[in-house]
């Protein structure tokens, strides 16, 4: 960390600086300019976060050189992480691979999700996705089955032999969604819920943590921070489209966020065309931009009938476009060095 200080500082200021970091054991380095002088810690981030320096007479800022978020970030950690999913361990996200997560955005039936996961099995997915407990922006709107739609999901798992990834809303059902799914999906709304991240981080399965609709980067590493905090460090971002101007999209896919994220931390990222779109449409030629740029794999929604789907219908694929998507995900990852 370096403390700025105001032009012309006065002496007692510069030495109130340095008293403090000395006195919570760290090491202060003095560097007088003509203009102004600024202070270099060494010595333990956490502890100086706790000295409110920013508050001290004569700081006008205190810069961070190192990253906030330790676990995760790629400074304390160059090698890419590979995540391992599913009760054999067959499924690999990482650097090498690239996967395809598919099925029903909710889980409605039992007859509706297995025939979305053969769908999705059939497309080449090696992971099932779907939602038992939704959240809603209405509280009038389909929210889930909840336990019902977790056994669902255990039998599709059963039948088509693809892990599961399902979504988690309530510390207080951590336990059970782990007891049937072998990925978490914390969502967009609740990336900053912090008893959840930490509920998360204490079970020993991999955890998918969606970006929040409007956070920076940080945040989200910082979130991803509190589970892997916990003991987890089987952690997986997905960039699911971020809140714009643009209304012609229900968000803005963010490609930026794969290289970026891929720079800043070791984590294997995904990215989600369906809920970034919100329009089938659009599904097909953002996946492909997804793979370009890097992801470790894309996760998207199918049903075999959209017009009747309880949960988001407009962005679901089957027929043509999921055929056009399954190609994609079978030619394109190859070309970037990843074997499918
Ligand atoms: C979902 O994947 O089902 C979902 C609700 O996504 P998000 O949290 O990104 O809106
Ligand atoms: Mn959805």
């Amino acid at each position: 960390m370096v403390v700025v200080m105001r032009p012309g500082a006065a002496a007692e200021e510069i030495d109130g600086v340095v008293r403090r970091v000395e006195g919570a054991g760290g090491s202060a380095f003095v560097s007088r300019g003509v203009q102004r002088t600024i202070i270099g810690l060494v010595g333990d981030v956490v502890a100086f976060q706790g000295l409110n320096l920013r508050a001290m007479p004569g700081v006008v800022e205190v810069v961070r050189v190192s990253k906030p978020y330790k676990l995760v970030s790629r400074e304390n950690h160059p090698d890419a992480s590979t995540i391992t999913v599913g009760p054999r361990g067959d499924v690999h996200i990482g650097p090498d691979t690239f996967v395809l997560i598919a099925g029903p955005c909710a889980v409605e039936t039992a007859e509706q999700t297995f025939e979305a996961a053969d769908m999705a099995k059939a497309a080449g997915a090696t992971m099932l996705r779907g939602g038992a407990y939704k959240p809603r922006t209405s509280p009038y709107a389909f929210q889930g089955l909840g336990v019902k739609g977790l056994e669902i999901l255990a039998e599709a798992r059963e039948r088509t032999g693809l892990p599961v990834v399902t979504e988690v809303v309530d510390p207080k059902d951590v336990a059970v969604v782990a007891e049937h799914a072998d990925m978490l999906q914390i969502g967009t709304r609740n990336m900053q819920n912090f008893p959840l991240l930490q509920a998360v981080g204490g079970v020993r399965k991999p955890v998918m943590l969606k970006r929040g609709l409007t956070a920076t980067y940080e945040e989200w590493l910082m979130a991803a921070e509190y589970i892997a905090q916990r003991g987890n460090l089987d952690i997986v971002l997905c960039e699911r489209g971020i809140r714009t101007f643009e209304t012609a999209t229900r968000n803005t896919l963010d490609v930026s966020a794969v290289p970026m994220v891929h720079a800043l931390s070791h984590l294997p990222i995904v990215v989600d065309p369906s809920h970034s779109a919100g329009k089938r449409d659009l599904v097909v030629p953002l996946t492909r931009a997804a793979i370009a740029v890097g992801a470790d794999a894309v996760m998207i929604d199918v049903h075999a009938d959209p017009t009747a789907a309880l949960c988001d219908g407009p962005q679901a694929l089957f027929g043509e476009a999921l055929d056009e998507l399954a190609a994609a995900c079978r030619e394109l990852p190859p070309m970037v060095g990843r074997k499918v």
